[in-house]
C-alpha cells in the first residue's frame, strides 16, 4: 500500500460541486483508501487561463494502485467529468495531478511525481499543508509546510482564499 496526495482544480461549471463529487468517487474506488481532503479554495489563475478563478483542493489517499495505474483511474475521472482540452493552463473543468506517490521520484514522459510545479504553487501548497504539512519533498528536502513559508515569503503574487462550508 502507497501513501499518495492529489491535486484537485476546476475553473469551469459548478467548479464546488465539481471538486466535492470527485473527492466522493475516489472515497468508493475498490483499489483507494482511507481518502481525506482538504477544504475548498478560490484561487486566482496562474498562467493563461481566460476562465477566471479556480476552485483548488487537495486529498491524501491510500493505494494499491501503482503510480501509473492511478494516473489512469484520474485521467478517466477528468474525461467522465467532460474536460476539454483547449489552452495549455486554459479553463478546464476538472483537473487532477499526483502530487506525491510515496517517496517515488518518477520522470516518465506522461508521469512526474513530485509534480514539478508544487513549489511554486500556492494553490497546491495551501490546500495540501491543511492535510499533510510534514510530507517531505523527495527530492528538495522541505516539507510542504517549508515549501509553503517559503513561497509565501516571495513576491508569488497569487491570491487564494478559503471557500466557505
Ligand atoms: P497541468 O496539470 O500541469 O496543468 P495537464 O493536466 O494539462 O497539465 O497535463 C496533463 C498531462 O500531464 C497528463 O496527460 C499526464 O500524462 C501528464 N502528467 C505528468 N505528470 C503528472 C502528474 N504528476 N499528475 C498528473 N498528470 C501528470
Ligand atoms: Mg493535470
Amino acid at each position: 500500500m502507497k501513501k499518495a496526495a492529489i491535486g484537485i482544480g476546476s475553473n469551469l461549471g459548478d467548479s464546488a460541486r465539481i471538486c466535492r463529487d470527485v473527492f466522493d468517487l475516489l472515497g468508493k474506488h475498490p483499489a483507494i483508501f482511507r481518502v481525506r481532503f482538504s477544504s475548498l479554495y478560490r484561487t486566482s489563475p496562474v498562467g493563461d487561463s481566460a476562465g477566471g478563478w479556480f476552485i483548488n483542493g487537495a486529498a491524501l489517499l491510500e493505494t494499491l494502485l501503482a503510480p501509473e495505474a492511478l494516473l489512469d483511474v484520474l485521467l478517466e475521472i477528468e474525461r467522465d467529468f467532460g474536460r476539454v482540452r483547449t489552452i495549455k493552463w486554459g479553463p478546464r473543468t476538472l483537473d487532477l495531478d499526483i502530487l506525491f506517490y510515496g517517496n517515488s521520484q518518477i520522470d516518465l514522459p506522461r508521469l512526474k511525481t513530485p509534480h514539478p510545479l508544487m513549489s511554486e504553487r500556492l494553490f497546491v501548497l495551501a490546500p495540501l499543508a491543511e492535510i499533510e504539512p510534514e510530507w517531505i519533498h523527495p527530492a528538495n528536502g522541505f516539507s510542504v509546510r517549508e515549501m509553503l513559508d517559503r513561497l509565501l515569503a516571495t513576491d508569488h503574487g497569487q491570491q487564494i482564499q478559503k471557500l466557505e462550508e
